[in-house]
């Protein structure tokens, strides 16, 4: 049997480079706590705080002048300032990509538009990019709501980095006619449509697909609906114990995705597994994943990171 892990699949840059930081802080200054779970990963989860770095739900579950960080999805305003009156030393591991927004966000509001934000109301990222422009900017989940939208003629669009660039086109459509002036900033983020494009690519090809990471990661359960969609047989699986003999039987060539909050060990740990049902002859493929780390997609942030 051959075992193909997709051409995007695991971390993406921005996850990888905010464990690397909780890492190098737990080292550096022993216990750190992460306001919210860094990733929606539980065994990742575990793991991380295994070596250090637990989460909080808010600044009052965490010990006087403990660390503090703050994770990829970024913050408001509010928290950094509550985080040093508190005396908390603060790292911060918000995503470049998620910056971008923060900083596009501000500067239309300075330049005195009304700032909408494309993103889910419920998600603290879209959340943080309204914090960022002082609460005034409106989260708008799709191009449906418009026609309730008040609207001043010089409207600025922002969006959460994990939309589909449909729905952004989509609103800009429906705004179109009802503004003066337009202005867009695309802050999608490509690590999202990445590991999509390359499973719905890898499914297409291979008699199974087994998708890895959290059965309650909004990205992961859409890689497996979208591999699901081509017509071939898709499990999503948290862990290898999950696995299936009988899923595999008889396959040729099985596909393996995961989502960007999936570790390489759950990955690996899928495709050993896979290849012990199918003996020695087994083999996997995968793929150069170093591109993925470094972030070098066709929107790669402009900024660094803040602090
Ligand atoms: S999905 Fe994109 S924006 Fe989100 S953490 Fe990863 S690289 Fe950053």
């Amino acid at each position: 049997m051959r075992i193909i892990v997709a051409r995007h699949a695991g971390f993406c840059f921005g996850v990888q480079r905010a464990i690397d930081v909780a890492l190098e802080a737990v080292k550096e200054r022993g216990r750190v706590y992460c306001i919210g779970p860094l990733i929606h990963n539980r065994q990742a989860v575990e793991d991380l705080a295994r070596q250090g770095l637990d989460v909080a739900e808010s600044l009052e579950e965490v010990p006087v002048g403990a660390p503090v960080m703050v994770r990829t999805h970024g913050a408001g305003p509010e928290l950094y300032e509550e985080t040093r009156t508190r005396g908390h030393p603060l790292i911060d591991a918000t995503c470049p990509f998620v910056l971008r927004a923060h900083k596009a966000a501000q500067a239309y509001q300075r330049d005195g538009f009304q700032v909408l934000v494309l993103g889910d109301r419920e998600h603290p990222e879209a959340q943080g990019i309204v914090q960022h422009t002082g609460g005034e900017a409106t989260i708008v989940e799709g191009p449906e709501e418009v026609e309730s939208l008040k609207l001043s003629p010089r409207v600025a669009l922002v969006c959460q980095t994990t939309q589909r660039v449909e729905r952004l086109q989509a609103l800009v459509q429906a705004l179109l006619p009802r503004t003066r002036e337009l202005c867009v900033a695309n802050t999608n983020c490509d690590a999202t449509a990445q590991r999509q494009e390359a499973s719905a690519e890898l499914a297409r090809r291979v008699d199974v697909m087994i998708v890895v990471g959290g059965l309650h990661s909004a990205n992961t359960s859409r890689l497996a609906q979208i591999c699901s969609a081509t017509g071939t047989p898709t499990h999503h699986v948290e862990t290898a114990d999950e696995l299936r003999r009988e899923w595999v039987e008889g396959a040729k060539v099985v596909g393996v995705s995961a989502g960007a909050s999936t570790p390489d060990a759950a990955i690996e740990a899928v495709c050993r597994k896979l290849a012990s049902f199918s003996g020695p002859d087994s083999e996997i493929e995968w793929p150069d994943r170093q591109a993925d780390r470094r972030g070098d997609s066709r929107s790669g942030p402009s900024g660094s990171a803040r602090g």
